[in-house]
């Protein structure tokens, strides 16, 4: 019996679902496609495509040391699969189940396209730690407040966690591994220059070291923004370097930070449920406030090349730029000011994130920028921060300020986070703009518009 091992965004051999079942077959052919679908699409940015193309390089390394190896493909995954299916005449093909549209149309074409030539589709767990649709409350089909869905989640019976296993069955004689392309054949632009690589090896080794020493200080740390005490394991949770379901197997949450970071993993399963249970969360409100958003570009702009005058702000965008990445708190504080502020289209700010970061995601991009928005599930949809006042809270020092807007560096003190109120010999005549609103005015703008 011939079976394909269908890699997605589960580019992993520790605690695969999928790839435990299919390795049951005789012989074995993983298989990882290049969809031109995504490829051809803005999801292909080049942050996520670097570190796609070290994931593969690094799970065909950890599938040739198991006696077997990557196959790579590119074009329509449903149709190369059945083709591939067809060639070695196998008849079952496991992959991990997922919640995005682009996943559920490609899983229906392919289930459809297997059936013709009397092959099986078995889709996984693996993707979150709770199936989504798992857990549901009395008369719904999933949790629209997360406090209830958390309550519910931590008493949930896990899945037993799968060891990545020792040897692989071969691969179908003639099957050619192929080549893994080059980022340059895949996508235009560079990709930030301060990117994490990618990888199965990578993400355990921060996993472990990160679990081992820095998780005791997460609760204090996780919104110092100048301390960077959160795990920056998201990039390598997104692409399934790493299992989220181990990864709550591995934190004991009896040590100080173990609760507080499974709550984290919590939300992301969280907005997992309502993304697979909204459908279209990249476009439609899902709970519209009859908002009617400004597509104003050149506020826009300005919010995305870091110039709106409030440092925190700025400093924030300026971070994704470098580093493909943001700390939660800038992400909230950024998305707010868009948003609420500028009153600028939430799919805006979600599409430019969604460009730039490494663990840009459909459900946790997308529903939290509508959770920012008061779109979303956020239980106190009005609320604006306070851009100045997160600043100084979270920054007290400057210190993150400093180290994204260097043009503010000589200003000392948490006098950083207000430099309009600076006299010129404080200023220094920093190449640095004014507020593009006056925060008090726009806040109040807005809760007008919500009739709050
Ligand atoms: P840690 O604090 O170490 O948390 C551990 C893990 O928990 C993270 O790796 C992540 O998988 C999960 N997690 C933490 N916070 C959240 C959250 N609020 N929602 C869902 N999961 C969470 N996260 C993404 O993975 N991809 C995105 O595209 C994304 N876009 C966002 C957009 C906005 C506007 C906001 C406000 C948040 C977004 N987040 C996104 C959530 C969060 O900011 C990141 O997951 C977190 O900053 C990643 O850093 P970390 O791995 O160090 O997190």
């Amino acid at each position: 019996m011939t079976a394909i091992m269908l890699f997605t965004r589960d580019l992993r051999v520790h605690d695969l679902p999928a790839l435990v079942a299919a390795a049951r077959a005789d012989e074995l052919l993983p298989l990882f496609v290049l969809d031109d679908a995504i490829l051809g699409s803005d999801f292909a940015a080049p942050n996520r495509v670097a570190f796609l193309l070290d994931s593969l390089t690094d799970l065909r390394a950890a599938l040739r040391a198991r006696g077997s190896d990557l196959v790579v493909r590119r074009g329509d995954t449903a149709s190369v699969v059945a083709g591939l299916a067809a060639d070695v005449d196998a008849t079952a093909v496991h992959a991990s189940a997922d919640v995005s549209g682009f996943a559920s149309r490609r899983d229906r074409r392919l289930r459809s396209a297997l059936g013709e030539r009397g092959a099986e589709y078995h889709p996984h767990a693996g993707v979150t730690v709770v199936d989504p649709g798992a857990l549901s409350p009395t008369g719904g089909d999933h949790y629209k407040v997360f406090t209830p869905y958390w309550r519910v989640w931590r008493e949930a019976r896990l899945r037993p966690v799968e060891d990545a296993p020792d040897r692989l069955p071969p691969l179908p004689a003639g099957v050619a591994a192929g080549e893994i392309p080059s980022r340059a054949e895949l996508v235009d632009g560079e990709p930030s220059p301060e990117l994490l690589r990618g990888g199965e090896t990578l993400a355990r080794q921060r996993m472990g070291g990160w679990i081992a020493t820095a998780m005791a200080n997460y609760p204090e740390d996780r919104d110092v923004l100048a301390n960077d005490g959160t795990s920056h394991l998201s990039p390598y949770i997104h692409f399934g370097n790493l299992s989220p379901r181990e990864l709550v197997a591995r934190i004991d949450q009896r040590r100080r930070g173990g609760e507080d970071v499974v709550r984290q993993l919590c939300w992301r399963d969280f907005h997992h449920q309502v993304t697979w249970a909204h459908g279209a969360i990249t476009t439609r409100e899902y709970r519209p406030r009859g908002d009617d958003w400004h597509q104003d570009t050149e506020a826009f702009e300005a919010w995305t090349e870091g110039r709106t005058g409030y440092p925190i702000v700025d400093a924030g965008m300026r971070q994704l730029k470098a580093e493909g990445w943001m700390h939660n708190r800038a992400r909230m504080i950024t998305a707010s000011f868009l948003v609420k502020d500028l009153y600028v289209d939430w799919r805006l700010g979600a599409g430019h994130f969604m460009h730039w970061l490494v663990d840009g995601d459909i459900a946790n991009n997308y529903a939290n920028w509508q959770w920012v928005a008061g779109t979303g599930t956020d239980t106190r949809p009005n609320r604006v921060y306070n851009p100045t006042r997160q600043g100084e809270r979270f920054d007290r020092d400057g210190a993150y300020v400093r180290r994204w807007v260097p043009e503010l560096a000589h200003i000392e003190g948490k006098r950083i986070h207000t430099p309009w109120e600076l006299d010129d010999t404080l200023f220094g005549g920093a190449d640095y703009p004014k507020p593009l609103v006056d925060h008090a005015e726009a806040a109040q703008r807005f809760l007008d518009r919500r009739g709050a």
